[in-house]
């Protein structure tokens, strides 16, 4: 991965960004912000930041007439712990969202938009990802919070999330219809560089580079519709652009992201752009991305940062001086990964990165040179002893400083929705962590090969890959339940259920582990054992409709049709949002003679399909 360079020193920046004053520029009031963040887009795939072969006119022309941070790294690779970051200044440690789907952030941590909201701007968030459904707390401070996508694939949402264009389309509504008077603090959240990558006008078998680059291509785009429509002009409004974290394509055999704290995850694209901030600047200090919460108060005009933010929590260097906040000299930047552990059951990682060295803190170290190395291929540990030893004392120093909150507990039916969609949740694992992930990628590797042998019915060599990852990651939940899914398809049913029950003993936690093993016994035909595990299921989470479903069927077999009435209406109280759930009900009520009813769920079952709340 390339790391970008620039010409302008760190003090020239400084002088040139010092000089001017956010309200020699802000006009009469304070200018309105705009906060986008770019979902999964590495440094290097803006042709701002050192990419080839992307096209992105209009965050390069953003970055033109702004600030550009050309080593700036977030505090972690993963979607909701990132965005914690960036709308509370804070590390993931100390706001407590370590992981996507089961950590919600803490009603004591302040936030961005309470602090918007306090200075009497207007607040409002779109966010294209059930990952930052408001349940997870981000939503606090924000007056307006649209995350109006589906928990389950819908025909308008194939891949549950929107897209650029429906991102703008609903912005630029709502900004006809807002409230007026008040200056906005406006966040807008992109998502389509993430996973599948599947750009409008791209050719499908393309390299999954190319496609990548074209969901980047993409996204600036509609980053530009929204821009050219907004209110006053583009220009007037202060703007803040920002990666929540990079994507690993294929780099170190890491899939996507989540895992390693290498580059390419971790570097993101950070500018800044309109009233008080100079033109054309490049900063090349190392600096945490989370400072974009202070930076962007200071440079709305407050001149002090809520004592939420501070004191002590700098703003970015090179931006505009901070009163009594900025340090001066850049510090190392701390990182941390926790999904290796509540993902696959291995060891978590941490790392500090001051601009040149990145230590990572593994069951095996490692140091690298980022001038002399910057694929990160070469492990200096042993042989550059004073820059680990600094790192080392830096991690220690940034540690104790961490004022540790713990984050609230999720939704459990949002937890499920997540996992549906891939996201593995805090309770895939159960395991202590001591493999290092190092030897845990490559794993990933062999569990896709088994899964697509599996597509391919191939079950005897399926299983055999399956049954050896288990005994290599015997705590993790989720190699034992990808063997168990494939027993069951494979027609090892007894097997199966052996594996099921397995998992279920290393987390009893996880309904969704009991849902698994209940749907695996109602397969088998034991239907007593599958309705027992399907009450567990509910026990742990009501709003489970997959459990809802199962018992359903369990009694339509039995021929109880009364029964199957009875248990769909309790899930749709239990709040189960579920599209093809409400339908069934529909139509079981239409069937009884009940219109009202019938159209009261087809109603219901609508609004979720168009993802309305
Ligand atoms: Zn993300």
């Amino acid at each position: 991965m390339r790391q970008p360079r620039t010409a302008v020193p760190f003090a020239a920046a400084l002088v040139a960004i010092c000089a001017l004053t956010p309200s020699a520029a802000a006009g009469s009031g304070p200018p309105s912000v705009l906060l986008l963040t770019l979902d999964t887009t590495r440094a290097d795939a803006l042709g701002a930041f050192g990419g080839r072969g992307t096209h992105t006119p209009v965050l390069d022309g953003l970055a033109a007439r702004g600030v550009r941070f050309t080593q700036a790294i977030t505090s972690t690779p993963l979607t909701l712990p990132a965005h914690a970051s960036l709308l509370t200044g804070l590390a993931p440690p100390e706001h407590g969202v370590q992981v996507n789907g089961t950590d919600v952030l803490p009603k004591n941590v302040a936030t961005l938009a309470e602090a918007y909201s306090a200075r009497g701007y207007a607040t409002a968030a779109f966010v294209a990802t059930l990952v930052l459904d408001h349940r997870c707390g981000l939503a606090r401070g924000f007056e307006h919070y649209d995350d109006r996508v589906p928990g389950e694939p819908t025909a308008a949402h194939p891949d549950t999330e929107r897209d650029a264009r429906e991102m703008t389309d609903v912005v630029l509504q709502w900004l006809q219809v807002r409230p007026a008077g008040k200056p906005l603090f406006l966040w807008v959240h992109y998502y389509d560089p993430h996973e599948p990558y599947r750009p409008p006008g791209v050719d499908p078998k393309a390299s999954a580079a190319r496609r990548y680059a074209g969901e980047v291509a993409f996204m600036d785009r509609e980053i530009g519709r929204l821009l050219a429509a907004l209110p006053g002009g583009a220009e007037r409004w202060l703007i803040a652009a920002v990666g929540d974290h990079g994507e690993s394509l294929s780099e170190h055999g890491e899939p996507n992201h989540g895992i390693f704290l290498y580059q390419p995850t971790v570097h993101v694209p950070l500018l800044f752009a309109g009233p008080g901030v100079p033109r054309g600047q490049a900063v090349a200090e190392a600096v945490a991305t989370r400072r974009l919460a202070s930076t962007l108060l200071h440079l709305t005009g407050s001149g002090r940062v809520a004592p939420a933010f501070g004191p002590g929590l700098p703003g970015l260097p090179g931006s505009p001086a901070l009163p009594g906040l900025v340090s001066g000299a850049p510090s190392p930047v701390y990182l941390a990964s926790r999904y290796p552990l509540t993902g696959y059951g291995w060891s978590p990682l941490e790392g500090m990165f001051d601009g040149r060295f990145k230590l990572i803190v593994a069951p095996r170290p490692e140091l690298y040179d980022l001038a002399a190395d910057p694929g990160e291929t070469r492990n200096l540990l042993d042989r550059q002893r004073e820059p680990a030893r600094r790192l080392q004392q830096a991690l220690a120093a940034a540690r104790r400083s961490f004022k540790v909150r713990r984050a609230d507990a999720a939704d459990p039916e949002l937890a499920r929705s997540l996992q549906s969609l891939g996201y593995l949740s805090g309770s895939g694992a159960s395991g202590k962590g001591t493999l290092d992930p190092k030897d845990g990628v490559p794993m990933l590797a062999e569990l896709a090969t088994a899964r697509a042998l599996s597509g391919k019915k191939s079950w005897k060599p399926a299983i055999a890959k399956l049954t050896e990852l288990v005994r290599l990651n015997p705590g993790s939940v989720a190699f034992l339940i990808s063997l168990a899914e494939v027993q069951l398809d494979g027609g090892q049913g007894d097997a199966a259920i052996v594996t099921y029950r397995r998992a279920v003993r290393e987390n009893p936690k996880r309904d969704e582990s009991h849902r698994l093993l209940a749907d695996g016994y109602r397969r088998q035909g034991r239907g007593e054992e599958a309705r027992q595990e399907y009450e567990l299921a509910l026990e742990l989470n009501p709003r489970s409709f997959p459990a809802w479903r199962g018992l359903a069927d369990l009694a339509e077999k039995a021929g109880r049709p009364g029964e199957v009435r009875s248990l769909l209406t309790r899930a749709v109280a239990a709040g189960t949002e579920s599209v093809s759930l409400l339908e069934q009900l529909a139509k079981i009520e239409a069937a009884a003679g009940d219109a009202a009813a019938a159209e009261s769920h087809s109603a219901a079952a609508r609004r979720l399909k168009a993802g309305l709340p």
